[in-house]
């Protein structure tokens, strides 16, 4: 890197100059660029400067090309961090999603087995070709909530089903349990909501 171009200097970068009372001997002096003298773009014997000491001189060496960088690294480290935390938490999203999935095609298959194909309320019995319709309740609106033994499932067709939920919210809860509970994204019975009225007006 040479000290011609005015392009190479900028102000914080470290270069050795020579004064002009040292242009005889060619003794360097060091410093760091305050400010630049040489309004040309390159110049013969170097772009003259001003240190932050004040000395005046022509750049002759330049040690570095860009003002040294503080605090860049660990900016854009964090960036970086945040940006893998993120995906971190995309794929937990997922990997959480599976799992409920999964968990809630396992007690349904469970609960199937255990009891008759009927719904728990409106005594409607299921078949191969509409047991679709029929969806596993937890009484205490738990999903995690899974004893083997079916203790915490009733079978709800989806209307009943429907129903039992907004009973829950007209009369709200005393168990402290939210409401909320079952309308994970893996609930079953939510896209059939308002489908029974639709069946009415018919
Ligand atoms: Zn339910
Ligand atoms: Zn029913």
């Amino acid at each position: 890197m040479n000290g011609k171009n005015r392009s190479n200097i900028k102000p914080g970068i470290q270069v050795a100059v020579v004064r002009k009372q040292d242009q005889g001997s060619g003794r360097l002096t060091r410093g760091i660029v305050k400010e630049i003298l040489t309004h040309s773009a390159t110049h013969p014997h170097g772009i003259k400067v001003r240190l932050t000491d004040g000395q005046v001189g022509r750049v002759q060496e330049i040690f570095q090309n860009q003002p040294a960088p503080k605090q860049e690294p660990e900016v854009l480290m964090e960036t970086k961090k945040n940006k893998l935390d993120g995906k971190k938490i995309d794929q937990a999203v997922a990997a959480a999603r599976r799992k409920m999935e999964q968990l809630e095609k396992t007690y349904r298959e469970k609960a199937l087995q255990l009891f008759p194909w009927v719904c728990a309320r409106c005594a409607r019995e299921f078949t191969n070709k509409n047991v679709h319709q029929l969806t596993v309740h937890h009484r205490d609106s738990d999903h995690t909530n899974n004893p083997a033994d079916g203790s915490n499932w009733e079978l709800l067709c989806i209307y009943c089903h429907d129903n039992e939920h907004s009973r829950d919210l007209d009369q709200g809860r005393s168990d402290g349990l939210a409401p909320a509970t079952e309308k994970g994204p893996a609930a079953t019975y939510k896209p059939f909501a308002g489908l029974k009225d639709l069946l009415n007006k018919k």
